[in-house]
């Protein structure tokens, strides 16, 4: 028996279907090493297992359900990894690429999309539940006030798609809020031309004040007066694209005092 942790995020999957069809997005991929975050008692793991040509390896903080997933069969150590996903040092689990996969624990689920996007270098794929109004923020475009520092940033790496959503009757226990689905596939060209660490700092400064112009929110870069009459300086950040973030954090690090 493993009961339901709230601290945990744990709501665990009942709908094998909703299981099968997470499970598959990993064959967007030809990568074959998957790592699974929180595989709780494995609904989602056994799906995966079934895939063909993969290597699955599954992070699970939760002592009682890695005793579960190891006594029932589902998955043993080594790919079964006790831990904490935040802590984990991922370049010393895998040395090459690997799909991200899991029905996330929600209370971390933006640290999972920054983890992944600072190891963007070995993640091509990302496939993953969310609470649905965390993954409509990830997928949303410019001018809809869902549009964000996770829609910016994933974006400027990833394509992303709203697979498909669940209500809460797919889940024991029952979360309060809808879910929903979707697949991040990494960009060919994802390394950007523009200081990628200043594109960070400059999306997140910008949203942290968004109903501010862009000329007063970035007020601490130290512009120079040319901003003054740059297009984006009286612009909301939600105005522009991601394009266009990458486009000002390039103008930034030329006009920096
Ligand atoms: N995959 C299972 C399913 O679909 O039924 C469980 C999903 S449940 C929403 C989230 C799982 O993530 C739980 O098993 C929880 O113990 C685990 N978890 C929570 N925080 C974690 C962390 N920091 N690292 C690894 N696993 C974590």
């Amino acid at each position: 028996m493993v009961k339901p942790k709230k601290h945990l995020g744990q709501h665990f999957l009942t709908d094998q279907n909703i299981a099968e069809r997470t499970a598959i997005l990993v064959n967007k991929s030809n990568v074959e090493n998957v790592l699974e975050i929180g595989p709780g008692k494995g609904i989602l793991t056994k799906h995966l297992l079934k895939q063909p040509n993969k290597i699955i390896h599954a992070i699970e903080i939760d002592t009682e359900s890695s005793e579960y997933l190891q006594e029932n069969g589902i998955l043993q150590k080594p790919f079964l990894i006790e831990g904490d996903f935040l802590q984990l040092q991922i370049s010393k689990l895998f040395d090459k690429e690997f799909i991200l996969i899991g029905n996330f624990p929600y209370n971390i689920s933006s640290q999972i999309i920054f983890k992944m996007l600072e190891n963007r270098n070995l993640i091509p794929l990302m496939g993953g539940m969310f609470q649905k109004e965390v993954a409509v923020r990830i997928a949303s475009k410019e001018g809809s006030k869902e549009y964000g520092i996770l829609s910016v940033l994933v974006q400027a790496f990833y394509d992303v798609k709203i697979e498909f959503k669940i209500s809460p009757g797919a889940f024991f226990p029952p979360p309060k809020v809808d879910s929903a689905v979707i697949s991040c596939i990494r960009k060919s060209d994802y390394k950007l031309d523009c200081n990628e660490k200043l594109l960070f700092e400059v999306v997140k400064t910008a949203f942290n004040q968004r109903r501010k112009t862009l000329l007063n929110s970035l007020s601490k870069f130290n512009l120079k007066e040319v901003f003054l009459s740059h297009p984006f300086a009286k612009l909301r950040p939600e105005t522009l694209s991601v394009n266009q973030f990458i486009e000002l954090t390039k103008f930034i690090e030329s006009e920096k005092v």
